[in-house]
């Protein structure tokens, strides 16, 4: 099949899989390149990690400290004549090298947040390792459906309290446009703490415990954004901000409820990248085109695997990390919040329109980043080549 991207709105239908192999030989040449981090933990487990921020917090503890990981996703698989999702090619592809590398690595794809799915993962940990070091927790998903209930819970980007109205892009049309979403309502508001909160992080966190399979000291995050002023009225202050709130509620219920096995729960408050999950919040796709134009002027852009390599390498192992804060939110956005990088994106949001969007922000690279999560984009690949678009994992859970 020659597969061709095709973008609607703020999804590609169709993925590259030789890209998305491109896109995991990059991250993993990173992390070779920077060298092993010390003290690293043996068993990793990452939920959400087909993708984004889970796809590197599992790809940096193989290589940069040789960790068994087991990767939970909820990807569509490919078959002979129909290309399968990103995050299915990734993580085919992923264990595929790194199992040819010589480390354990195995895929779960299910609905992370049933109870079906937790348990595969539990009797693989109690059969292949017998316990867990540590636990990342990166979805981002639309909805939930609760496992007790059966109840389906949406998630939506909406302000509270007020309408928004503000500034967003039109990736497709190129142009600079004002958006103006209503308030959520309360079933909004609860919807979304239900899907992107921190509930379901509770869930495995006491499930794997009761399974007694939380090793001592073992280490757990959850990923969140907190941004600047211009993004606060959608994110920080909006829905999606009251689920991030409940992440850091959860933190502390899990940090108290594994005291007794020293178990240690925090968030980690990422920088904002262009990922499948970003590029549907209104706003965010416009100042992530700005932000990326002025990192990288200012010599300080970092992408997902960069951000995840100090996270790991400067926050939690090697020769000595320093305690997490109080707070419990760790901050690896501090480059994206350094006074001259926001500075310089205040001097650019009110005068930025259609006519000075290409001049004004970085719009071809963030348009370049996207079409890579699909797989597109990469230089050392052959868009015209007929390729096989069916990989299968062998001992794939499902
Ligand atoms: P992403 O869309 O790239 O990845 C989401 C992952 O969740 C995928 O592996 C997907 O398969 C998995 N998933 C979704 N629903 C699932 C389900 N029901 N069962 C099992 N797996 C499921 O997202 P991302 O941008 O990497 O976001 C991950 C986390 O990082 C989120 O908490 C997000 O808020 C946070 N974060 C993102 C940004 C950003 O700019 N992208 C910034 C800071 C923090």
């Amino acid at each position: 099949m020659i597969i061709k991207p095709k973008v609607r709105g703020f999804v590609c239908v169709t993925t590259h899989p030789a890209g998305c192999k491109a896109h995991i030989e990059e991250e993993i040449a990173y992390v070779k390149a920077k060298g092993p981090i010390a003290n690293g933990p043996k068993r990793v487990l990452v939920v959400g990690a087909s993708t984004g921020y889970g796809l590197s917090s599992r790809i940096v503890p193989t290589y940069a400290w040789g960790a068994q990981t087991i990767g939970v996703f909820f990807e569509r698989p490919s078959k002979e004549e129909r290309v399968g999702t990103a995050g299915w090619y990734n993580s085919c592809y992923f264990k595929e090298t790194a199992t040819a590398d010589g480390y354990y690595a195995r895929n779960v794809n299910g609905d992370a947040f049933s109870h079906d799915i937790k348990k595969k993962v539990a009797d693989l940990i109690e059969k292949d390792w017998g316990g867990v070091d540590l636990i990342v927790y990166s979805l981002a998903s639309p909805r939930r459906k609760d496992p007790d209930s059966d109840t389906v819970y949406q998630s939506a980007i909406k302000p509270i309290g007020s309408p928004f109205s503000g500034k967003s892009i039109n990736t497709d049309k190129e142009t600079v446009i004002d958006a103006s979403i209503e308030p959520a309502t309360n079933e909004e508001i609860e919807g979304t703490i239900k899907v992107m909160g921190g509930e379901d992080w509770e869930l495995w966190i006491n499930y794997l415990k009761e399974r007694g399979l939380l090793a001592e000291n073992f280490k757990t995050m959850a990923y969140s954004y907190i941004g600047p002023e211009v993004t606060w009225a959608i994110y920080r202050k909006g829905t999606i901000g009251k689920a991030k709130e409940d992440l850091e509620r959860a933190a502390k219920a899990i940090n108290e409820s594994t005291a007794a096995i020293n178990g240690n729960a925090f968030i980690s408050v990422n920088k904002a990248v262009v990922s499948q999950a970003s590029a549907a919040i209104p706003v965010v796709p416009l100042y992530n085109s700005i932000l990326l134009k002025v990192m990288a002027e200012q010599g300080v852009d970092e992408n997902i695997v960069q951000q995840i390599d100090r996270l790991y390498r400067e926050h939690m192992y090697g020769e000595n990390p320093p305690a997490i804060p109080d707070d419990l939110r760790v901050r690896i956005d501090d480059l994206e919040l350094g006074e001259k990088v926001q500075a310089e994106i205040n001097r650019i949001w009110p005068i930025i329109d259609s006519e000075n969007l290409h001049e004004l922000s970085g719009l071809e690279r963030y348009k370049l980043e996207f079409l890579k999560l699909f797989g597109f984009g990469y230089e050392n690949v052959d868009y015209d080549a007929d390729i096989d678009v069916h990989i299968e994992d062998p001992d794939l859970i499902e």
